[in-house]
């Protein structure tokens, strides 16, 4: 075993409560690029349509786009081996939450249970005049812009836009798994977007541990990474749970 790796799995060993911070990285082997970098959506789409304000007062135009970029993208990916690692490491104890920043749902598709979702998902709708939820099915979503059937009031997916906040419980409870940590696996997120960087800070400043896995260098490397796995996410957690199998 690589000795990266064996140290990996001592910390995960020694850990009583240990967690797991994800960011847009894990879902690129299931393509779903990320929004920056050269294949981002934001080389392609304006950041634009999904601010609030230019939302609604373009809710026809932003919801065109937002249909193509969440709905038939997102509709197709599944679950990859990095998804499938951490549920594995739910399910046998080692990992007693998850927060991701992701709004694709692919940890739950891979049976991860305990997941908080800080910027919401893209798997519900919501209304902004009565807040009804509803799930965005195919007929839904031809319907552009969507409208609610109760009040009529314009549906926006349920995950957070420009300008909007933190869902309040989400914000909690992350900030609890935080500071309740002795080891946070910090999985492909670049640490950029805030106030979601700054989980896996509070959970260092409170005594956890970081492990980080990601195929370049981030922002947390320097600065509170205890032991960096540079790799795949799916390769570099696939080798951790054998790791601990072995
Ligand atoms: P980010 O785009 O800022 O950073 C992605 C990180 O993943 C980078 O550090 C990159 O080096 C790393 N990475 C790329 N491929 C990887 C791989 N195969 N294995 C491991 N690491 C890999 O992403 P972020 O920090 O999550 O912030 C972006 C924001 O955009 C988040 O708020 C997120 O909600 C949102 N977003 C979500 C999705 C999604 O739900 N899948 C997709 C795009 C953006
Ligand atoms: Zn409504």
């Amino acid at each position: 075993m690589e000795e990266s790796i064996r140290k990996a799995v001592e910390l995960i060993r020694a850990s009583k409560h240990a967690t797991a911070f994800t960011g847009a990285g894990i879902s690129v082997e299931s393509g779903i690029p990320t929004f920056r970098g050269d294949n981002g959506f934001w080389s392609r789409y304006d950041p634009m349509t999904l601010d609030i304000d230019y939302f609604k007062a373009n809710p026809l135009k932003s919801w065109k786009v937002i249909k193509e970029i969440f709905y038939d993208y997102f509709e197709y990916s599944k679950p990859n081996e990095a998804h499938i690692a951490l549920a594995e490491l739910e399910d046998r104890g080692f990992i007693k939450q998850l927060i991701t920043q992701n709004i694709d749902n692919l940890h739950q598709a891979a049976g991860s249970k305990k997941v908080v979702e800080f910027h919401g998902s893209s798997h519900k709708l919501v209304c902004l005049d009565c807040h009804k939820r509803i799930k965005p099915s195919e007929t839904v979503l031809n319907n552009l812009p969507v409208k609610c059937d109760s009040c009529g009031g314009l549906l926006k997916p349920d995950f957070i836009f420009f300008g909007e906040d933190i869902p309040r419980q989400a914000f909690l409870d992350s900030m609890e798994a935080a500071r309740k940590s002795d080891l946070m696996l910090v999985v492909g997120t670049s640490g950029e977007v805030v106030p979601a960087s700054q989980i896996p800070l509070l959970a260092k400043q409170t005594g956890a541990k970081i492990i980080e896995i990601n195929v370049q260098h981030t922002q947390y490397t320097e600065e509170i990474t205890d032991l960096f796995l540079e790799g795949k996410a799916s390769e570099i957690l696939k080798k951790i749970v054998d790791g601990l199998n072995a």
